[in-house]
């Protein structure tokens, strides 16, 4: 029986996990499940999967949890804050955590289940973006699995070798790693349309429902970019053989390309209950509930290269990248204060870009040698992409 911490147990992720607990009664138990704001829907979630621990953000939605709790006679200890979320991984006796809280609260309990030796399967890629370094390192020492749940990159951890690594062996032949991206919403949109588009137009996403944070870094494309950094940190091939492919119908996964000629590919149907039941059941494979793929009602695949001009984000992700130390932790915090401004209507979708691309001007980056100092650049860079928004709206 594998134990089950799911950290954001209430987004998307999330509950698409527990709909895949829920179908393997028998392989998996939860042991810990953790929320942001949403208490009735983790209370629900406490009194169907009964986990040792539930954490909430704040003291007043804890009490209100635990009442919950109480009146269904659950045992759930039920705990709140930051801290909590790292006994949820450390004292709940889960030996798997499936790390999905959105953006950069997701850092340190995914750091600590890294350290603990767990299982990890990241969905987090903030977290990842932001300490790549750190983050791999703590995964040695500790010892555990780290299986990546975002579909491109389990898509590639399932097209490499067996044996592959972070530092790959010339003798594996691997030449490219391809990550496709649908476009998002807007991938045919001028940039005079792109002035006006809403916060729901740009979570109204053509082929994957998600949180609205992702959905949007999807519209801006700052997703795939994190996602060039997370692939970066992952399978350690140089940036330059880390390709970005459009590819609408999202089919095709991603995929990685060997020295020989061979392209090998994962496809299948856009529902991440496929990557989220590989990565809980792995070696083996299980039922996802995912409705089989039929090629025949496939009218086409096609693949495009991205258009950086309409899409900016791409190109400061791989600025960031190749910069490296601290500039994507930098940039990761830029786009998290841009992204909830633009869902607030309190900036419009264009100015994303800019207010990172200005975040990014006005720090100099350094090495990112330690937690406490992404922390703090995270803090400053959050600070100044505040004011430049504030500045804007003047
Ligand atoms: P959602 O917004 O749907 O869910 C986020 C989860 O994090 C919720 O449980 C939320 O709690 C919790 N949360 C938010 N802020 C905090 C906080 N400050 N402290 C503690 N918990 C918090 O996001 P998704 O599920 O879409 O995405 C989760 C992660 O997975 C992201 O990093 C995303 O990039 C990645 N990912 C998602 C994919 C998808 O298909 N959705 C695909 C690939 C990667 P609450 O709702 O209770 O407030």
């Amino acid at each position: 029986m594998r134990q089950v911490a799911i950290l954001g147990s209430t987004g998307s992720i999330g509950v698409n996990t527990l709909e895949v607990i829920r179908a393997h009664p028998n392989r998996f138990n939860v042991a810990a499940l953790t929320a942001g704001k949403q208490v009735d829907r983790l209370a629900e979630q406490c009194v169907e999967f009964k986990p040792a621990i539930a954490v909430v953000t704040d003291a007043a939605d804890a009490a209100r949890l635990s009442a919950l709790l109480l009146e269904q006679k659950i045992l759930t200890q039920v705990l709140y804050g930051p801290q909590a979320l790292v006994t949820a991984v450390t004292e709940s006796g889960c030996d798997t955590v499936m790390a999905a809280i959105v953006g950069a609260a997701g850092l340190v309990p995914t750091l600590a289940a890294a350290h603990s030796g767990k299982r990890v399967l990241l969905a987090n890629k903030e977290a990842l973006v932001m300490s790549g370094n750190l983050f791999m390192q703590a995964m040695k020492i500790g010892g555990g699995e780290l299986i990546p749940i975002d579909s491109e990159h389990n898509a590639i951890y399932q097209c490499l070798p067996k044996d592959f690594t972070n530092t790959p062996h010339p003798s594996q032949g691997v030449e490219e790693l391809w990550l496709t991206a649908s476009g998002g919403p807007f991938r045919d949109s001028s940039l005079e349309q792109l002035r006006d588009v809403t916060p729901n137009q740009a979570c109204a996403h053509p082929n994957w429902v998600m949180g609205r944070k992702i959905s949007v870094d999807s519209a801006t494309m700052m997703n795939k970019g994190l996602e060039v950094i997370e692939a970066f940190w992952l399978f350690g091939l140089p940036l330059e053989k880390i390709r970005v492919l459009i590819h609408p119908q999202s089919v095709v996964h991603s995929m990685v390309r060997y020295r020989d000629g061979s392209v090998i590919a994962q496809l299948g149907q856009p529902d991440m209950r496929t990557p989220i039941a590989y990565g809980l059941a792995w070696p083996e494979r299980i039922a996802a509930g995912v409705a089989p793929l039929n090629l025949t009602q496939l009218a086409t695949l096609s693949f495009t290269e991205p258009d950086l001009a309409r899409f900016p984000c791409l190109s400061l992700a791989f600025a960031a990248a190749k910069t490296g130390g601290t500039a994507p932790a930098i940039l990761n915090a830029a786009n998290e204060i841009a992204v909830a401004a633009f869902l607030e209507e309190r900036i419009p979708f264009l100015q994303i870009p800019a207010i990172v691309e200005k975040t990014l001007s006005a720090i100099s980056v350094t090495h990112a040698s330690s937690l406490e100092l992404i922390l703090e650049v995270d803090a400053q860079a959050r600070a100044i992409a505040r004011d430049l928004i504030d500045e804007m709206r003047q």
